[in-house]
């Protein structure tokens, strides 16, 4: 099958979260599957050009129709870390994706109903037809629409859409101006509810509710979630568009790039391990605790990964650091949040605890660092109010450190408490709360952290018992093929 993967990211080249992993992820397995896939990105200024090889004009004179005018683009090829990659480059006075940053930007919305109209004048021209264009979150969403209405009268009719949801929080409300952009125009026709009109805003239209209604399927990130979204307000007011259409919408627990991921093989990490040699990791406990000047005390190291963003759960992450702290363990973070507020916050606890043996905060994104910390930690807190999926309890658990997470979305279908789930003790890798209070993650806390000291020989038991998983590509990878051949043939 020959499938085209468009998005606004893809590890590591152009990464700001999860979305990145996936689409990197999921295109190396369905490529070891035996199929042709093509991603095609932005050419951000701000990418890790260090990781394309390769990269050269493919396609000289792009011209998109935007409005009433043309901007002409230079499509580049290259590979990342094997997979082919098109970088969409337009040369227009709004400088779209030359700006410094991926996201954050007031006219948001038009830089990216730009980047899936030229994906999709891309494959036009170019004499492209993939059996499924797979798009991701709502930066791509417009493509499913425009390809249905538009492309599909230009040749590509046997093309079929899927479309991946990654957060319902975001969704792309935009006005009427995207249509004119687009050459979608007709705003009568596009506000209707049976199309792109938002739910909750007359003068809005919504691109993931369209995508949803235009698309041949859509899926979100963890069978968990996709429940959540339908019954529960996670879906962002999507709920009654979700379960109007629920026969053509399921949830895909997202895999692990166990290549990219593997303490077997990392490039990153101070010493390599695996099952049977997990009294190696200290050594990268020993070499975290050396990078960011921590005592060597005998202590467990927690950490955070991640955005700080309000989905994650700030209040807890901060929390669970001054827990750490004032119950014999040591706490490391990793995270950036685009509020500038936020980030003050954290700079802000920063410097109080700068003297502090056993505590460090690193603001910013760092991927190096990110690697070391899976490795060389003991325990991960995810503390989300609601987590799609979620990947980093599932790259703590290849890395044998135990996940502490809140039961939702994706992270209650990967994590299942020791002390409390209803699986068999082999299956029981890491500690769940359910409330989004102090109290229920120190109780979680307090049960890991009393199992690291009193009891060290079960503590490496859950350490293996999470390594044992297979949160790898192979299951999802095999799901999707599924859903692809269902929607080509239908
Ligand atoms: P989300 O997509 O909501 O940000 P996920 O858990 O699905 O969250 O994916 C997060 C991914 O981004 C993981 O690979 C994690 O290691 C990485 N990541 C997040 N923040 C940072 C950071 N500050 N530095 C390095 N990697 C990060």
């Amino acid at each position: 099958m020959y499938i085209a993967m468009v998005s606004s990211e893809c590890a590591p080249v152009a990464k700001v979260g999860g979305l990145g992993d996936v689409v990197y992820g999921l295109s190396r397995e369905l490529e070891i599957r035996g199929n042709t896939v093509e991603i095609i990105l932005p050419k951000y200024d701000c990418m890790r050009y260090d990781h394309i090889y390769g990269l050269q004009i493919t396609y000289e004179n792009l011209w998109v129709t935007w409005f009433n005018y043309q901007i002409r683009c230079t499509v580049w090829f290259g590979f990342v870390h094997g997979r082919k990659c098109y970088f969409i480059e337009p040369h227009s006075d709004d400088h779209f994706f030359e700006r410094g940053s991926y996201y954050g930007f007031p006219d948001e919305h038009i830089r990216f109903a730009f980047f899936s109209k030229a994906a999709l004048e891309f494959m036009l021209q170019s004499g492209k037809r993939p059996d499924i264009i797979h798009t991701h979150d709502w930066q791509t969403a417009l493509v499913p629409i425009l390809l249905y209405e538009i492309y599909k009268f230009t040749g590509m009719e046997n093309c079929r859409a899927c479309h991946t949801v990654h957060n319902f929080k975001h969704q792309g409300i935009a006005g009427e101006n995207v249509l004119w952009f687009t050459g979608l125009g007709r705003p009568d026709y596009y506000y209707d509810q049976n199309r792109m009109g938002d739910d909750f805003n007359p003068s809005a239209i919504n691109f993931t509710k369209g995508a949803l209604l235009y698309a041949n399927f859509t899926t979100t990130v963890s069978p968990g979630h996709a429940w959540e979204v339908r019954h529960t307000d996670w879906g962002y007011g999507l709920g009654h568009a979700l379960h109007s259409h629920q026969n053509r919408f399921g949830g895909v627990l997202n895999g692990l790039d166990y290549e990219m991921w593997n303490p077997q093989t990392d490039p990153h990490i101070a010493q390599h391990y695996s099952v049977d040699l997990i009294d190696r990791k200290y050594e990268n406990k020993k070499a975290l605790r050396e990078k960011l000047w921590l005592s060597h005390d005998y202590k467990p190291l927690i950490a955070y990964v991640g955005r700080l963003d309000t989905q994650k759960g700030v209040p807890l992450i901060r929390h669970a650091l001054y827990y750490a702290l004032a119950h014999g363990a040591q706490f490391v973070l990793l995270g950036s949040s685009p509020e500038s507020g936020t980030n003050a916050e954290f700079w802000q606890i920063k410097h109080e605890l700068d003297q502090s043996p056993d505590c460090h905060l690193e603001i910013g994104y760092n991927e190096e660092l990110a690697h070391m910390i899976y490795a060389g930690s003991d325990m991960l807190v995810v503390p989300s109010m609601f987590e799609p999926c979620g990947l980093t309890q599932m790259i703590a658990l290849r890395y044998g450190t135990v996940p502490i997470v809140r039961s939702v979305g994706g992270l209650a279908d990967t994590v299942f408490d020791i002390d409390f789930s209803d699986k068999p003790n082999n299956e029981r890798n890491g500690y769940v709360f359910y409330q989004c209070d102090h109290y229920a993650i120190d109780s979680a806390m307090q049960r890991a952290i009393g199992l690291w000291y009193d009891y060290p020989d079960r503590f490496r038991e859950l350490m293996l018992n999470g390594m044992k998983f297979d949160y790898s590509w192979n299951i999802p990878g095999q799901n999707y093929l599924n859903i692809y051949n269902h929607i080509k043939h239908s």
